[in-house]
């Protein structure tokens, strides 16, 4: 139980990643805080993270680099990470006792791979903190640029000198992250940039696509078009779901995708990257003429699964059981034009429900990257998710959450 008469320092609304970082920073600093969260437990969608393994961060070589990974508004992390960037965040947990471990491609886990290591880690760190659970705020009462106190959905009011709204964006809302931050956000004057889902899978128009289900198309390139122009090009696999398509290339495409939804968004991936259609086909008819007897079906396994030939094959109607030299000219460079250029229609991003991320939310312009603070209510800092920033997958958001949330914390 907590004292209802009790005069915070700092009320941060929100327990996730964001707002247990912001509460560390400012009890570290001798301030009186409360942290108020809806579900019964911290960091609900933090112990998802990483499948249950907690991508908290990522190796770059420099901050530069890092900011990269936000797309365009990434400058606004350059001041934050100045102060806490992803050299100080190992320290900080390291120096907790919780060994980190980074993979080759320079993303960084608990040693354990267990993301509740890391809940566990900050949840010790918030001794002092006075915790509230199960409870929603809903009003955020404000007199002349400054609050003055909040409300919660059993109309008790609680009062501080500074607050920190690290309620998160719209994803997963399961979790607990519904959206109710921004409702709070704008309430007070903030702009919110229209939240749409990030870091998600997304649907594909062509119906053929839920026949290959299960289907990955390993080491491909993919383009984007929006509107006939060329939006992104990437690298890297393709898993085929009931729906449409995922996989990290297409989880980080969806981050841009997010911002051209209104226009006819289309897409090519090409099966042979590193070959023009010319040597393909080539490379192709040579593999033919040196196994005229052998099933079609058995020659092309060095490129394709069988999964992926046997959809390959039935959708340029050549027969999986026929030999090799039954095959016709035409339909060989039908095949080959197709595996180069496999052309996608996009219907729609997925759903809030299953993205990582939200693309959107309260917009830059009106927080100090210096502190984090409202440049619009005087004692109102923000942290984590609820900013429109989005990064990459591979520990970009997390660590934007640390850098984000120990700012404020400090600054509150
Ligand atoms: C399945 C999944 C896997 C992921 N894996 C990774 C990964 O490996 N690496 C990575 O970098 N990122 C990952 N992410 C993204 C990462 O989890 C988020 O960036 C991060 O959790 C955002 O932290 P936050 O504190 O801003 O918000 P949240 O974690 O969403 O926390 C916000 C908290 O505020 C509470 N709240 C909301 N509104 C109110 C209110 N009105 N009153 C009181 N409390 C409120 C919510 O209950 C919630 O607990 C993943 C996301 C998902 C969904």
């Amino acid at each position: 139980m907590i004292n209802k008469n009790k005069e915070y320092d700092c009320i941060i609304i929100g327990g996730g990643p964001a707002g247990m970082m912001a509460a560390i920073g400012a009890v570290n600093r001798g301030k009186k805080v409360l942290v108020i969260e809806k579900n019964q437990q911290l960091g609900k969608k933090l112990l998802l993270t990483g499948d249950g393994r907690c991508n908290l961060s990522h190796l770059e070589k420099n901050n530069k680099d890092f900011v990269k990974n936000f797309g365009t508004k990434g400058d606004f992390l350059l001041s934050p990470f100045s102060i806490f960037g992803p050299r100080e965040t190992f320290d900080f947990f390291e120096k907790e006792r919780l060994a980190l471990n980074i993979e080759n491609d320079g993303r960084v886990f608990p040693k354990s791979n267990k993301s509740k290591d890391v809940l566990i880690t900050l949840k010790k760190m918030l001794e002092g903190v006075d915790i509230l659970y199960g409870k929603n705020v809903k009003v955020i009462n404000v007199e002349n640029g400054i609050i003055k106190s909040i409300l919660l959905h059993d109309d008790s009011e609680l009062k501080s000198k500074s607050y920190i709204l690290c309620a998160g964006g719209k994803s997963f809302p399961s979790t607990g992250s519904d959206g109710s931050g921004f409702s709070l956000a704008k309430s007070v004057g903030h702009t919110i940039v229209n939240p749409v889902p990030g870091l998600v899978p997304i649907k594909i128009k062509q119906k053929w696509v839920k026949k290959l289900m299960g289907i990955t198309m390993k080491d491909v390139a993919i383009t984007f078009y929006a509107n006939s122009k060329k939006i992104i090009r990437d690298r890297g696999s393709i898993l085929f779901t009931h729906f449409g398509i995922t996989g990290p290339i297409i989880l980080n495409a969806s981050n841009e995708l997010g911002k051209h939804i209104a226009k006819k968004i289309t897409i090519e991936v090409d099966l042979f990257p590193d070959k023009n259609v010319d040597d393909l086909k080539k490379e192709i008819f040579t593999l033919i003429g040196e196994n005229k007897n052998k099933k079609i079906k058995n020659i092309f396994e060095v490129y394709f699964s069988e999964k992926l030939l046997l959809a390959i094959l039935n959708f340029c109607e050549i027969d999986c059981n026929k030999k090799a030299r039954e095959i016709k000219k035409d339909d060989i460079l039908r095949m080959c034009n197709f595996v180069k250029k496999v052309e996608l229609e996009f219907e729609s991003l997925e759903s809030f429900e299953i993205s990582m991320a939200t693309n959107g939310g309260v917009s830059l312009n009106e927080i100090n990257s210096k502190n984090m603070r409202s440049k619009i209510i005087k004692n109102l800092y923000f942290a984590g998710e609820i900013v429109d920033l989005i990064g990459k997958t591979g520990g970009y958001n997390l660590q934007m959450c640390w850098t984000t949330g120990y700012v404020a914390g400090n600054s509150c």
